[in-house]
């Protein structure tokens, strides 16, 4: 396990490359200092002319929300910088938080948008869960896969000429990126982004459930003979994407941190806050990878110069051990396990060629410098 000489980046990550030490996350950053931004602006705006008024009396615009910063950023853009009729779709969170809720309101409340809440029947969702968890350890797989069947149903619903996702995860953190993402925003390959590089969802599933329950965790161009409605686009490829600087935006119309500061091994207090299940989802990363939230958010805050490495590395030394206890017993509960369950599927994801114990706790054999 090596670490990237300018951020804090490991190479366990999938998808990232090193040369001269320096990681591809790092490179992407360098790329995109160097373009022309404006131009890619004058890009969206022309797609913003053409769309405005196409529809009829319908929607012009979907941008899936989940209320926090980024989602906030991207219906204040398509409604009031585009001005186009935007309809913000959410896949309701099954425990939420109380910022995520009053966050999600206030979006709505100062933005004057519709909303949309698909909510998934709690039985499948946590049937898929389970599953994904014991199997993969990776539970969040469930919700991923909904979010992107769930937005491109609303879509075709409501003939939306466009769905505005965020960033491509991939170009902003380094992981395996979609050909077309990369050339021109489009994000139409997003179901095959690296969330689901695990294992396939028919697979997953082994025909477990039947299709009549899985209708929100398909992909309507999946049915016969019907197309796909709208264009996908990133908006994180016509704007610099930069989620320090949408929490600030977020943060003077009336978003909220959390309250009581960040959650154990996270840095920062407004990222991912709206939710209980991704913690415990996020520290599984930890074991397989040797990283999670606070590297995460260490190299965020590098690559829009708001951190040195120096920081970086401190900050992660000093929180990236701390377990998410925060949400733990809600977790154990949602998806039916005891806390000795919950361990011993923990300890068949930890990958060995990274961790070793030492004085019986488990440390990485390469810790940050
Ligand atoms: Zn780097």
């Amino acid at each position: 396990m090596r670490y990237c000489s300018r951020c804090v980046l490991p190479d366990t990550k999938p998808g990232v490359v090193f040369d001269d030490g320096v990681c591809s996350a790092c490179r992407s950053v360098e790329r995109k200092q160097k373009i022309d931004w404006p131009a890619r602006e004058a890009e969206l705006r022309a797609m913003c002319d053409r769309i405005r008024g196409s529809n009829g009396d319908g929607y012009e615009c979907i941008v899936p929300v989940s209320g926090g910063k980024d989602s906030f950023f991207q219906a204040y853009m398509m409604s009031r910088v585009y001005k186009l009729r935007t309809l913000a779709v959410i896949v309701a969170p099954h425990l939420q938080t109380i910022e995520g809720i009053e966050n999600l309101n206030n979006l709505v409340n100062v933005l004057d948008v519709d909303l949309i809440k698909i909510t998934i029947r709690p039985s499948i969702q946590q049937k898929i869960r389970r599953v994904a968890l014991l199997k993969v350890g990776n539970p969040n797989y469930a919700e991923h896969r909904v979010i992107f069947a769930a937005v491109a149903r609303a879509a075709f619903f409501h003939s939306a000429p466009l769905v505005v996702w965020g960033e491509d995860i991939s170009v902003e953190f380094g992981g395996t990126v979609a050909s077309t993402s990369a050339s021109n925003g489009s994000a139409e390959e997003l179901i095959n982004n690296d969330l689901f590089r695990e294992v396939g969802f028919s697979e997953l599933l082994g025909g477990s459930i039947p299709d009549r329950d899985l209708f929100f965790y398909m992909d309507p161009s999946a049915d016969s003979g019907k197309r796909r409605a709208a264009e996908s686009i990133y908006l994180g490829y016509y704007h610099w994407w930069d989620g320090i600087k949408h929490y600030d935006l977020a943060k003077r119309h009336g978003f909220q941190a959390r309250r009581l500061g960040p959650l154990s091994g996270n840095v920062l207090a407004y990222d991912n806050i709206d939710e209980k299940l991704c913690e415990i989802h996020l520290w599984f990363k930890f074991l397989k990878l040797g990283f999670w939230r606070a590297t995460d958010h260490c190299c965020y805050k590098i690559w829009n110069g708001y951190m040195t490495r120096q920081e970086a590395v401190e900050r992660v030394r000093e929180v990236q051990y701390q377990f998410p206890v925060e949400y733990f017993k809600e977790f154990l509960e949602y998806h039916q396990l005891t806390e000795s369950d919950f361990w011993s599927c923990a300890e068949r994801f930890r990958n060995l060629d990274i961790w070793h114990k030492i004085n019986g706790e488990w440390r990485l054999k390469n810790e940050l410098a």
